[in-house]
């Protein structure tokens, strides 16, 4: 397998289904991160999700992606390319063991109104595209890979009503913003690479 990764690995083309169960999606979510997150071996990668920053010492890196809300009050459905994914990230050296957490962020229904935040339903693709981001943003972090490609398109639609910030988690936790797109290292990126064997064969410079 080819660094960093610059296409989808993987896509069914009949699935174009968003996942509707909170179950089912960590399935996906792992499933898919199993196999993007492989080319690391003998490193170990971890995913769980989270609803808060595990430790101010992890690293961040937030993506978008088109996504499905379905109302379970109301039955009301609605589109948005702004569903939004943060993850914090770790690598613990001395036992090659790496961690991330992530949080999906919900919206909420604009005919109920009610408070109650809807979780976001995530197609299989962009799981896949965001993982990806995030398996290359961990690469330049810790691999030594440079500049990889970081992919900002979303699956084609076109939402029929604008964002609405006061129905939107993110926007109301301050992450929702979309701040100008960079593939350059966060401050901070200066962290001493120490690559597993199988990481380092293609990756041209090393740090
Ligand atoms: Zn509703
Ligand atoms: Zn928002």
């Amino acid at each position: 397998m080819e660094y960093p990764i610059e296409t989808v690995l993987h896509q069914t083309p009949g699935q174009a289904s968003p996942m509707f169960y909170a179950e089912r999606m960590d399935e996906i979510w792992n499933g898919e991160f199993a196999k993007v997150f492989q080319p690391y071996l003998p490193h170990i990668w971890f995913l769980c999700s989270t609803e808060v920053c595990p430790s101010p010492r992890w690293r961040r890196f937030k993506d978008s992606a088109k996504v499905r809300f379905c109302c379970q009050t109301c039955g009301h459905g609605w589109t948005s390319m702004k569903g939004r994914v943060v993850f914090w990230y770790f690598l613990h050296i001395p036992y090659c063991e790496g961690f991330v957490q992530f949080k999906l962020y919900g919206q909420q229904c604009q005919r109920c109104n009610n408070g109650m935040f809807e979780p976001a339903m995530w197609y299989p693709e962009e799981v896949n595209k965001v993982l990806c981001n995030l398996y290359n943003r961990i690469g330049q972090t810790y691999y030594g890979f440079v500049k990889p490609p970081i992919r900002y398109d979303r699956r084609a639609g076109k939402p029929r009503t604008q964002h609405n910030a006061t129905l939107c988690q993110a926007c109301r936790d301050g992450e929702c913003d979309s701040r100008p797109r960079t593939t350059t290292p966060t401050t901070g990126a200066a962290v001493t690479p120490t690559p597993p064997p199988g990481a380092t064969k293609l990756q041209a410079v090393r740090v």
